[in-house]
């Protein structure tokens, strides 16, 4: 096997070792084996990395070649499109197709985004006598999830960047080797040092010196609502700025006029996609009563349908989950929930080793129970009837969270349940993921917005200056 070792930090424009000689061992979720290890940082490598970033601001805050450093950078990552699907085929196991088209082509298309976005910074504007001016928010530590391991990272990266801020990354433990492929694509393309600066260790000790440092101007992070929340008490005590891509419990409303195949079939496979490791994913998928028996036995068959095993199996639909624990309380909510199971289950047969559940359907699942509430984060879907739009709005918006959703149904009725969602996003008819649009969530799904121009304002302060 080949390691993946990756022993050093980086920090200040240079590789450097770690202050603890402590490592993290990386697994491949698929296998059980250990890919590789890297560093456990520790407070101190957080201290000389923010010191790095705060000396890297003064220069980088008013560099004029800003777009050009992002143009080379989307360059030399390109070049790495394939070693980033493999990587995070490993590291996550992603599906061959999706760790190429997803988790490589997202993260290239956002950077690209960036990368224009800042050759075509907002001009000055006036309001009366006021000059409007935007200035970069400072240092920021971005603290990313593991699930779009890659495209998290440069969602923050790239927008930081863009704006003049310069960073201190923190991926998560569970993947943290294809965020080493970006500081091989920065170093390359000449991004100067202590712009963008990597510490990888855990949540508790590297993550939480991040977001109490008292010179990291915002943090930015995507993870769990637990992590989040514990993440703004730390940056409240200075009052700094908080951005938080949190968890979710999308809905997926099959209206009475809807093509219900394509809706349950689209619907089912944005369910299960990154064997259901995905935010914004479809978990509940709410159908008319007229077409409810239909639904229910098309979405079984679809999920039944999937194969589930190797990532590098070109056939494979499911990866693994991500780790043993994230697969325990996957089945934690299959064995305690009541509702009635379609597909799938923890009887079905799976691969011997590797962290897999198998794509899983519940129908006639009451909407206030655990499964209808809870974010699983694992292939898991339950459906629920409703009678009228009223009610599937309703059922729709009993959630504390609030990031994303889908509408089917003819389009000025679905336009108007897509309005009346409480949900940063919503596709309607199977409307396309857009990297310019505004992306994060309503409630308990965040505060603030990634992404686009909306994402670009994120890290930065507005001035007025009156004449
Ligand atoms: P997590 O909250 O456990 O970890 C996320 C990151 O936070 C990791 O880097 C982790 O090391 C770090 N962390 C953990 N404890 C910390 C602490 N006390 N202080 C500072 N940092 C800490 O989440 P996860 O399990 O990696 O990811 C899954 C979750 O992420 C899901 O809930 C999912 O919905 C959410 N998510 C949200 C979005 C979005 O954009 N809204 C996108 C992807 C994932």
């Amino acid at each position: 096997m080949t390691s993946l070792d990756r022993p050093h930090l980086y920090i200040g424009g240079e590789w450097v070792p770690p202050a603890s000689a402590e490592t993290i061992a990386v697994e491949n979720p698929a296998t059980e084996e250990v890919l590789g290890h890297v560093p456990a940082g520790t407070a101190a490598d957080v201290e000389r990395a923010v010191a790095a970033a705060r000396a890297a601001f003064s220069s980088w805050s008013v560099a004029p070649d800003r777009a050009e450093v992002l143009d080379r950078l989307h360059t030399s990552l390109s070049k790495r499109a394939a070693d980033i699907a493999r990587v995070v085929g490993l590291e996550l196991g992603a599906p061959l197709k999706i760790a190429k088209a997803v988790q490589a082509g997202l993260p290239l298309a956002v950077l690209r985004s960036y990368a224009d976005l800042a050759a075509q910074p907002v001009a000055a504007r006036t309001i009366g006598n006021s000059l409007i001016e935007h200035e970069p928010v400072g240092v920021v530590g971005a603290i990313t999830p593991w699930n779009y391991p890659l495209h998290q990272v440069v969602a923050k990266v790239a927008a930081a960047l863009a704006a003049g801020c310069t960073v201190v990354l923190k991926p998560s433990e569970l993947t943290p080797l294809v965020a080493f492929l970006l500081v091989d694509a920065a170093e390359e393309a000449g991004v100067p040092a202590g712009v963008l600066n990597v510490v990888t260790g855990t949540g508790p000790i590297v993550g939480a010196a991040i977001a109490g440092h008292p010179d990291v101007d915002m943090v930015s992070f995507t993870g769990s609502t637990a992590t989040g929340r514990a993440i703004t008490h730390a940056a409240a005590d200075r009052i700094a700025r908080v951005a938080l891509e949190l968890g979710g419990k999308s809905a997926n409303v099959i209206l009475e006029d809807a093509d219900v195949t394509r809706a349950v079939k689209v619907g089912v496979g944005n369910a299960f996609l990154n064997s259901g490791q995905t935010c914004t994913a479809w978990t509940r998928m709410l159908v008319h009563r007229s077409h409810y028996d239909e639904a229910v036995s098309l979405a079984a068959k679809t999920a039944g349908g999937y194969k589930v095993g190797d990532p590098f199996d070109p056939e494979t639909r499911l990866g693994p989950l991500v780790s043993g624990a994230q697969r325990d309380r996957v089945r934690g909510f299959i064995s305690r929930a009541s509702a009635r199971l379609v597909a799938g289950g923890l009887d079905s047969p799976l691969p011997q080793s590797g962290h897999f559940v198998a794509p899983t359907v519940f129908a006639d699942v009451d909407p206030a129970s655990e499964l209808a509430q809870e974010e699983i984060f694992g292939p898991v879907l339950s459906i629920i009837p409703f009678s009228s739009d009223d009610e599937a709005v309703t059922i729709a918006n009993n959630s504390r969270y609030g990031l994303a959703g889908g509408v089917w149904g003819s389009e000025e009725r679905a336009l108007a349940v897509a309005r009346r969602m409480r949900t940063g996003q919503v596709d309607v008819n199977g409307g396309s993921f857009n990297p310019a649009a505004p992306f994060g969530g309503y409630k308990q799904s965040g505060v603030g917005r990634e992404l686009g121009e909306f994402g670009l304002a994120e890290f930065q302060q507005v001035k007025a200056i009156q004449r």
